[in-house]
């Protein structure tokens, strides 16, 4: 049986009325086909690492997450950026927001109860950003009594609350940049978390904010994915350490860090992606 024209049309008008209601209530954020896509979160706050500029995306873990995709038999266009800040990216994965998530995720046994991880794919440290002519910080054993800003649902503010907890004020801030906006106003004497986003803060702070550069943590960054997805992690792995060896990753690097004065600690970098594959 053939619909008449008119009925056709109407059929049409409610199915899209139905999937624009479905929108309007949906958490996982519409208008974007996601059939055959893949669909990547990533900060889109962080300078050098995962930033969103002017409609594109930029950094170091987006040129990681590119070359992931590229591997996994997704073009670029294929790839639906996600904004994921640190305290959603384990729900954003246990409810199916997205398929990977790429987002300066330290790998840690705690997370790990609820997703899991490939890589690592790098490894930083957690340091302190001040105000430059601020030189009573010089190093995590100048906190006694200093006020302290770092993002709610992040290794750093952990590590703060375990470590520091009896000498420092911590406030909370959903993201890095407001809590670099906090230190340049003053509010605060420090910004911490690990040294290659705050590399990136300093660089566009224009020489206002200056990383202390005594790192005092070690974050393995992992790919974050389903709990338990032992083939994909084996996958992400394998194009991790291609791109470890074809050099993309060592100019990602560079890229993305130019105009700091940022070094990967040679010590750990890179690293053996060898994490989630059983
Ligand atoms: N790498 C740390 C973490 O996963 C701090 C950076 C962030 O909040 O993304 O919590």
């Amino acid at each position: 049986m053939t619909f008449r024209p008119s009925i056709k049309r109407a059929a049409t008008r409610v199915v899209a009325a139905v999937a624009a209601l479905a929108c309007a209530f949906s958490l996982a954020g519409c208008g974007e086909d996601e059939a055959g896509k893949i669909r990547i979160g990533i900060k889109f706050d962080q300078p050098g690492l995962g930033f969103k500029k002017s409609g594109t995306y930029v950094g170091f873990d987006v040129d990681v997450a590119k070359y992931i995709a590229k591997e996994l038999g997704y073009s670029e266009d294929e790839i639906i950026w996600k904004e994921a800040p640190s305290k959603q990216r384990e729900a954003m994965i246990q409810n199916g927001d997205v398929d990977m998530i790429l987002a300066t995720y330290s790998i840690t046994d705690e997370r790990k109860k609820a997703v899991s991880f490939a890589g690592p794919y790098f490894v930083a440290g957690q340091d302190l950003l001040v105000r430059d002519d601020d030189h009573s910080i010089n190093g995590p054993e100048d906190l006694d009594g200093k006020r302290l800003c770092s993002v709610t649902g992040s290794t750093s503010a952990k590590t703060v609350k375990e470590k520091f907890a009896s000498e420092v004020q911590l406030m909370e801030q959903p993201g890095y940049a407001e809590c670099a906006t906090a230190l340049f106003s003053g509010i605060v004497d420090a910004v911490t978390t690990d040294d290659i986003i705050l590399a990136g803060l300093a660089s566009a702070s224009r020489g206002k904010l200056r990383v202390v550069g005594k790192p005092f943590t070690q974050e393995y960054y992992g790919v974050g994915i389903k709990k338990g997805d032992v083939r994909l992690a084996a996958r992400i792995n394998a194009a991790i350490e291609d791109m470890i060896q074809d050099g993309a990753w060592q100019r990602a690097i560079e890229d993305n860090t130019k105009g700091t004065s940022y070094q990967p600690n040679a010590k750990y970098n890179p690293p053996e992606p060898t994490e989630g594959e059983a």
